[in-house]
């Protein structure tokens, strides 16, 4: 290369912004692990690329592109840039002469660490019932006390004033609703249960911090502390607690609505699906909590057995709006997957035989839910209910081995689909649904569960190509977790985001994602798309972009899964 092209050459690499052409996980990527960005360029791109050190533009690797690979999912002619054999730590950029360079990204052990901490992180931001300020780091972004107000609603089966406190905001909304909460929670406490170790001193600059509680573990006692306001003496537990109707867009303490406890309508007023996920994580704090506070977590095993009880007698009844109510619904037409997890979880806590004979009579209906496209959600926790036995060491033997073998033959099947897919993720065209990007992130989960019951590195490995999906390396090159990445989206539908002051979103969120179907207004102006492209950075678009704590607790599991072993 002689001085003038030398010189053009750096002055390319220094000075061309990033492009959309080239798309790589923004956060980065693990040493050891495979390195692939996507290169999608409309013209033939040359055959070569370079990833080269941020600081200083040298070259640290150089490649050749794959051939083109037609992706329907997304319209995208996409060539792979592997750079799997670049282990060097730092911050670098991808170069394709014709094409452009991409955002930089960095290559470290401990590369998802931040990325964690802002996503579970986003758990305090969605705090009620309290005022909420993330401090220094990102300053004004807070607000005053919200949601005290609280009473029973008349599908509740009492009345008079009710305690309106603690718990997580849904979604972009104010509502707190037990079914959303119960897998959420749960998510969360099979982190702490399956990775603790790695998390354990990652301080979140929470109030709780420092009180000798793990901070993961200070932030979900937060919600379950809501959820056993909504247990009867009975046992049973409500639906939900909410306004009747969604609040307008203004920052949640100018939301002066009731939080009303909502029912069934008519007797016994408590749902099965709720008093099950109920029963389902007051049975993991149970064991969680003993060490750092027993009393706490006695108090979680009686609520949670209590909850039992009342399923005994009413083990289906079904939750639908009451009429005027409109906010979140979770209406599950089936809880016996609900009652089988409460039970697992149950069982694995006490080792009560009760529970284990319950669990055994009923598993093998449901083992068909460990299936290769279907990664558990809040309305299917069957494979949950399922796996939990096996994590807590079941003494079934036969139990045991069919749920290892479908779950393995299911992680099988899950990778064999990335490996063959342009952008080597595991999303099915089915699966570009409202919340796409949590069934990405659920498939996460899948993976690394399965890991768990036996180590195999293409678990692990397809799990991260989701995460790096998720992280920008999609047909937008957008990070779908806001103020993460150069290149994040802006404009979730999120009512603190949308209202506030502030130009940039509450940090730590995670998008919806791309969906199919257009099942809100924003969506009418798209024109018929591939799947994967059906989305909008819109406020408006919340069947595409808004965030909810049931998507960012399986992209906290796949996040921590991705950190250091300690
Ligand atoms: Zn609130």
């Amino acid at each position: 290369m002689n001085l003038l092209a030398l010189t053009l050459a750096s002055f390319f690499a220094v000075t061309t912004a990033p492009t959309t052409a080239i798309k790589v996980d923004q956060v980065g990527y693990l040493p050891a692990a495979p390195k692939v960005a996507m290169v999608v360029a409309s013209k033939s791109p040359a055959a070569n690329f370079t990833v080269r050190r941020t600081k200083g533009d040298s070259v640290a690797f150089r490649g050749k592109l794959s051939d083109p690979v037609d992706d329907p999912d997304s319209g995208d002619v996409v060539r792979a840039a592997d750079f799997t054999k670049l282990s060097e730590r730092g911050r670098f950029y991808l170069e394709v002469p014709g094409v452009g360079r991409s955002w930089d990204f960095d290559i470290a052990p401990d590369v998802y660490a931040r990325t964690y901490y802002l996503a579970m992180r986003a758990f305090y931001g969605q705090r009620c019932g309290t005022a909420i300020d993330l401090g220094a780091e990102f300053p004004g972004y807070k607000h005053a006390a919200c949601h005290t107000l609280g009473a029973f609603h008349p599908s509740s089966g009492k009345s008079g004033p009710h305690v309106s406190a603690r718990g997580w905001h849904d979604a972009g909304d104010y509502g707190r609703y037990i079914v959303n909460s119960g897998i959420s929670t749960g998510t969360l406490l099979w982190t702490w249960e399956l990775f603790g170790s790695r998390i354990k001193e990652i301080g979140l600059n929470i109030p709780e911090s420092g009180n000798g509680t793990p901070d993961i573990l200070n932030e979900i006692r937060w919600n379950l502390d809501w959820m056993l306001t909504l247990q009867d003496e009975d046992g049973g537990v409500w639906q939900k607690q909410a306004s009747e109707q969604f609040a307008k867009f203004v920052m949640p303490e100018d939301d002066h609505s009731v939080s009303y406890v909502i029912g069934t309508g008519k007797e016994p007023y408590k749902s099965s699906g709720a008093t099950a996920d109920f029963a389902t994580v007051a049975a993991i704090a149970a064991r969680v909590f003993r060490p750092y506070d027993e009393a706490y977590a006695q108090k979680c095993l009686r609520a949670a057995q209590s909850a039992w009880t009342w399923l005994d007698r009413y083990p289906d009844v079904l939750f639908r709006n009451p009429p005027g109510v409109r906010t979140g619904e979770y209406a599950d037409p089936n809880c016996g997957d609900e009652r089988l997890w409460a039970a697992a979880e149950l069982w694995r806590t006490t080792k009560d035989e009760a529970y284990e004979r319950y669990f055994l009579k009923h598993f093998g209906e449901y083992l068909g839910a460990i299936n290769p496209s279907a990664p558990p959600t809040w309305n299917n926790v069957a494979p949950l209910a399922l796996w939990t036995y096996v994590l807590g060491r079941g003494t079934n033997q036969e139990a045991v081995a069919a749920i290892r073998r479908e779950s393995l033959r299911a992680a099988d099947a899950i990778v064999q689909r990335a490996a063959r897919n342009p952008y080597r993720i595991t999303l099915t065209t089915q699966d570009y649904v409202w919340g796409s990007n949590g069934v990405a992130a659920n498939y996460g989960l899948q993976l690394l569960v399965a890991n768990a019951f036996q180590p195999e590195p293409r678990y692990v490995q397809t799990a991260l190509e989701n995460l790096h999906y998720l992280l920008g390396r999609n047909t937008f090159s957008l990070s779908w977790v806001t103020r993460v990445g150069e290149h994040p989206f802006r404009h979730p539908h999120h009512r603190p985001s949308g209202t506030d002051a502030n130009p940039e979103p509450y940090p730590g969120l995670l998008s919806g994602g791309p969906n199919q179907r257009r099942q809100d207004p924003a969506m009418r102006k798209l024109p018929k798309l591939p799947p994967a492209k059906m989305y909008l950075d819109e406020t408006a678009s919340y069947a595409t972009n808004e965030v909810a704590i049931n998507w960012n607790a399986p992209l906290v599991f796949i996040l921590t899964g991705a950190l250091p072993e300690k």
